[in-house]
Parts: C-alpha cells; structure tokens; sequence
C-alpha cells in the first residue's frame, strides 16, 4: 500500500506540474504568435501599441509563472519524499509534545515556504510590475506589508491552530465534524470583521465623495433594492496601478470599494456599469454560493483528512516515518492540490458562467453600451492579452474571453 501510495503520489505530481508547464508555454506560445495584429473586434479601440504592450504583459508574466510553478513543485518534493518533513520532526519532537510540536510544525512549513517564494514575490513586484509600469509599490512598503502580514498571520492562526489540533485530539473519531464547524465559523467571522478590522491595516478607505458618480450610484442601488454599509475608494494606487472594485462583509456590514485607480480612469457611467455588475454577482447569489461551496468543499476534505489521519501508508508513502494530527495536517494541505489540479476547469465555467450572468444583470439595470467601453479601457490599462490560448484560458481563467463579453453584451444592447 505504501509503495502503491507513493507511485500514486509521484504519478499525479508528474502529470500536474507537466501540464502546468505545458498551459503556460502554449499560452506564450499563443500570445506571441498574435501580437502583431489587434483582433478585428477591437481593431477600431485598441491601438496596436497597446495590444503589444498587453502581450509583453502576458509574456512576461506566464516566463515568471513557470518559475513559480517549478519552484513550488521541488519544495512540494523536498517537504516529502526528499525527507524535510520528516528533519523537521526530529528537529521538534525532540523539544516539544503536544500542541507546541504541532505548532511549531506547522509554522515551521509555513515560513520557510514563504522565505522561498520571497525572491519571486520581490521579482514579480519590483521587475516585472515595474517594467511594464504597473508597479507602485515601494521596497519600504513591501517590508511593511510583509511585517504585518507575518505579525497577523501569527496572533489569528496560531490560536486557530491550536484549536483545530486540540479537536482533532480530543474529539475521539468524530472529531473532523468539531473541526468543520468551527472553522466554519471562524470563516463566517473572518467575512464579517474583514472589511472594518483588517483590511485598513493594509489600506485607507475614505468615503466616495459627492459627485456625478455618487449620484449616478445611488441611483442605481436604490433602483436594484440593495442597501449597503457605505461606498468607499481604497487608494490601491499606492501599491500598484491596476484598478477594481468589489463587495466587501456580508448582511448589515456590506461595504462597497472603489480602487482610486478605477475611478481616475472611468466615467461615471461606466463606474455605475461596473458596479452593476457586482451587484449582478450578488443579486444572482454568486457570493452565497460560493460560500456554501467552499463550506460543503472543507467537510469533504475534513472527512477524507478523517479517513487518512490513521493510514500509516499516507504518513510512510509521502517519506514522513511518524504520524499525528500536525503531521497529517500538513501532508494533506501540501498534497491534496496535485490531484485536484484537472478539476480546474470546472471551476473556470463555473466561475465564467456567473461572469456572463452579471454582465445580463448589469445590462437590464445600467447601460450595456457603459459596460463595453468600461470592460476595453480595463483590459487596455491592465495589458490583459485580447488573445489567449483557448487551452490556458479553460484551466485558468475565471473572466470569460474578452471578446465573448463583449459579443454578448453588444447583442443585449441591440434588444433593448
Ligand atoms: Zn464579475
């Protein structure tokens, strides 16, 4: 069973990060093979310039994604079976018992996963962002937000941590059902006290000033029956220069955001277009059901976690040569993506579908025609390529093509 297991592993590791790697050279592949011609679609609101600027962009990113992805896939091994999870036992169980060896465990995973993707993360901000101009970030403030997501990450998992194990220990077998609720309402509370606690941490939120857009918004939430906690700009112009807007909280403490960057470059109807649209996701109950996914998703897992926690050939077949409740946490978290990695699309048309079905909200409740010319200037500030790799594009893309849109919405603002 352990040989099996560890042939098993090793076959799933090789296909996943084989067709990672093969996604991303098609997709430079594809890009650079369109970059001279601006598909006839958008012939007439794209310059060539930009579209090149857009597939450099693309280039760019997909070379850096590779290296992310191989150095992810040799950390993965060097954790397993190049025995690192099992020094880093002998290491601990030798000082520590009980939640302290688990807590050390864990976050002695965490931190060197993190120290090794930092010379990427700083390559990514400070090299390509920077080259293609959509860096904003300083090195000081890239130290800060490093220091404080450390700091955050430490004072809410170490004690979320140390309950999950706690359950697991003392729950007898039952104990992944304990582990799911309450981590279930860890969540819901995370949702809740993000917005107001968390998130100006990293970020100053002002109120949206009176105005055109004001106006135009309020006009809209009144008209769709949608009240929320207040309308904010979050100045994201401090870290980088691309622009969004989202929902944020649930129930009573829903705020909407507004990327300063956003707002510099839209007009307030096509402002009130884009939020139409999120008001789209939520109307449609996209955000509830993603949330009850992602609740029905972790009692799955935990039950499987369950089911594997006294299996020694998933400790042994994976190089660890102990077991326990830390050991069998990490192990899980590191290897359950490999063999979810083909259920990528269906989580893509998924999410696609729920784009489209936005779009048709935004369209009865604002201007399509705003919608349109909102969605051309975004993809043309934030050099997102007109031309992807059909293939790349089914695994990893959450927005439908551009182009797809954009048809759509052409075709609803003929009927109306
Ligand atoms: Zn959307």
């Amino acid at each position: 069973m352990t040989e099996n297991f560890t042939l098993l592993f090793l076959a799933a590791f090789t296909l996943t990060l084989a067709a990672r790697l093969w996604l991303k050279l098609r997709q430079i592949r594809h890009v650079a093979a369109h970059r001279n011609a601006v598909p006839a679609e958008f012939a007439e609101r794209i310059s060539l310039a930009s579209h090149q600027k857009a597939a450099a962009y693309t280039i760019d990113r997909s070379r850096t994604a590779i290296l992310g992805t191989l150095s992810e896939a040799m950390l993965l091994l060097a954790f397993t079976l190049g025995g690192g999870l099992a020094a880093l036992h002998g290491l601990w169980s030798a000082q520590f018992g009980g939640l302290a060896y688990g807590l050390a465990m864990i976050f002695s995973v965490v931190f060197i996963s993190g120290l090794i993707d930092l010379p990427l993360s700083l390559y990514s901000q400070f090299v390509v962002e920077a080259r293609h101009g959509f860096n904003r970030m300083t090195p000081a403030l890239f130290v800060s937000d490093l220091v404080k997501q450390t700091l955050l990450g430490l004072a809410i998992g170490a004690p979320v941590l140390a309950v999950v194990l706690w359950l697991m220990d003392a729950m007898g077998e039952h104990w992944w059902l304990w582990v799911w609720l309450f981590w279930s309402a860890f969540n819901l509370l995370m949702l809740f006290i993000y917005p107001t606690w968390i998130a100006p941490l990293f970020n100053k939120f002002t109120p949206l000033p009176e105005g055109e857009a004001k106006t135009r918004i309020e006009a809209l939430l009144d008209r769709c029956g949608f009240r929320s906690n207040g309308l904010f700009v979050m100045d994201g112009s401090k870290r980088s220069a691309h622009g969004n807007a989202y929902f944020t909280g649930f129930g009573d403490n829903k705020r909407i955001v507004f990327f300063d960057t956003l707002l510099a470059r839209l007009t307030p109807g096509e402002i009130e277009a884009v939020l139409a649209h999120e008001l789209g996701h939520f109307r449609k109950k996209h955000i509830v059901q993603r949330i009850a996914l992602m609740f029905a998703g972790s009692l799955a897992f935990l039950w499987l976690l369950g089911q594997l926690l006294d299996a020694p050939w998933f400790y042994a077949g994976l190089g660890v040569p102990a077991q326990g409740t830390a050991l069998a946490l990490i192990l899980f978290f590191l290897v359950v993506p490999v063999f979810l990695f083909p259920l990528a699309p269906l989580s893509s048309r998924w999410s696609r579908r729920h784009e489209f079905e936005a779009d048709a909200y935004a369209a009865a409740h604002a201007d399509a025609g705003e919608l349109v010319r909102a969605l051309v200037k975004l993809y043309e500030d934030n050099a997102s390529t007109l031309t992807p790799d059909p293939l790349h594009s089914l695994f990893h893309d959450s927005h439908p093509p551009a182009a797809q849109r954009i048809a759509q919405l052409k075709l609803k603002e003929q009927l109306a």
